[in-house]
């Protein structure tokens, strides 16, 4: 156990553990006979007080683990220091957190690739107990620091906007599209902004996007000589919009059913008794849902067929107009 405590922190000393259901608690104490002060770097062995402080760590055979250790304070005897006193301080675990810092580091390595709720039930498994809010801060904490991106690595990327708050704010989002990672985000999808922040990745060679004319106009700006193609979801959106449309128009407008047609919510519908064969006339939305199912059924089996050129696309132009009046 003392190996085990050595290497959370090389200054902690193991004293006893206890096992309560499925929590290990570990009691640890620190074996630096002095402690530096955060503030002025001055050292001190003056103890002030003690107090217990306690966080989780990373777990041991299924038992999730918690760390006890008394805590010091010390007196800071530099009379320039402004602090008169300070708390000792660990390089596992950063002020006032709870959790380890290898801790949150495995939560965050579990998060990042899946969203916060599905983070907490893997996590919850054996990990830690933390929820999606808690996820949440740690990614966002993280995502404040300096983010090192390589700019010469992606070749094949997808961009896309996002809302930060829908109708008002959009930023835009770039993913390599071989890996998946995301890549970098901007905090706008206009086209120059757009245009500058993609000239900074030298490499770029393939890009996906939507049927946004800002985008194409943002990618033939930077990079004249890459190829942009429309990604899957753009793509089957704008097919099966425009089907579904050309499909209503050609169906007529009352459609005859026969009278023993099966009984259920959709047909009981008040009809005239005495008519040998009810005509009903079915609402644009049934006749558009009925027809969504259909194009369904017929457009599934094409996908592995994956990316297409925009230009040889149909693609939804009220968006792309409303996206221009925004
Ligand atoms: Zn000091």
């Amino acid at each position: 156990m003392e190996e085990l405590v050595k290497g959370i922190d090389q200054n902690f000393g193991y004293q006893w553990s206890e096992i309560d259901g499925d929590i290990m608690r570990v009691y640890v104490e620190s074996v630096r006979r002095e402690a530096e002060c955060p503030y002025c770097g001055s050292k001190s062995n003056q103890v002030h007080s003690v107090y217990p402080r306690k966080f989780r760590d990373l777990p041991i055979q299924g038992k999730k683990v918690e760390i006890i250790i008394n805590n010091r304070k010390f007196f800071c005897r530099n009379p320039e220091c402004e602090h008169k006193t300070f708390a000792e301080r660990y390089d596992c675990l950063p002020r006032m957190a709870r959790k380890s810092s290898r801790l949150s580091e495995a939560i965050m390595n579990t998060a990042i690739n899946v969203s916060s709720i599905t983070a907490s039930k893997i996590l919850k498994q054996g990990t830690a107990d933390v929820g999606k809010s808690t996820i949440c801060r740690l990614l966002k904490k993280s995502a404040k620091m300096e983010l090192e991106i390589d700019r010469d690595k992606p070749e094949v990327v997808c961009i896309d906007d996002f809302a930060t708050k829908k109708r008002y704010n959009y930023g835009t989002v770039m993913v390599n599209a071989q890996t998946g990672q995301i890549v970098d985000m901007l905090e706008s999808r206009e086209s120059e902004e757009v245009s500058q922040w993609l000239a900074s990745f030298p490499n770029i060679k393939i890009v996906s996007r939507d049927g946004s004319q800002l985008y194409a106009k943002a990618i033939r700006t930077a990079h004249p000589g890459a190829m942009q193609v429309s990604d899957r979801f753009h793509i089957f959106k704008g097919l099966t919009d425009a089907a579904r449309q050309f499909m209503i128009h050609l169906m007529p407008q009352r459609i005859p059913i026969a009278s023993d047609a099966p009984a259920g919510s959709y047909w009981q519908k008040e009809t005239r008794a005495d008519l040998p064969e009810r005509l009903h006339n079915a609402s644009t939305q049934k006749r558009a849902a009925a027809v969504q199912t259909a194009i369904w059924v017929t457009a599934v089996p094409i996908q592995p067929f994956g990316c297409i050129r925009p230009e040889n696309a149909v693609l939804t132009r009220r968006k792309n107009r409303r996206r221009a009046h925004s």
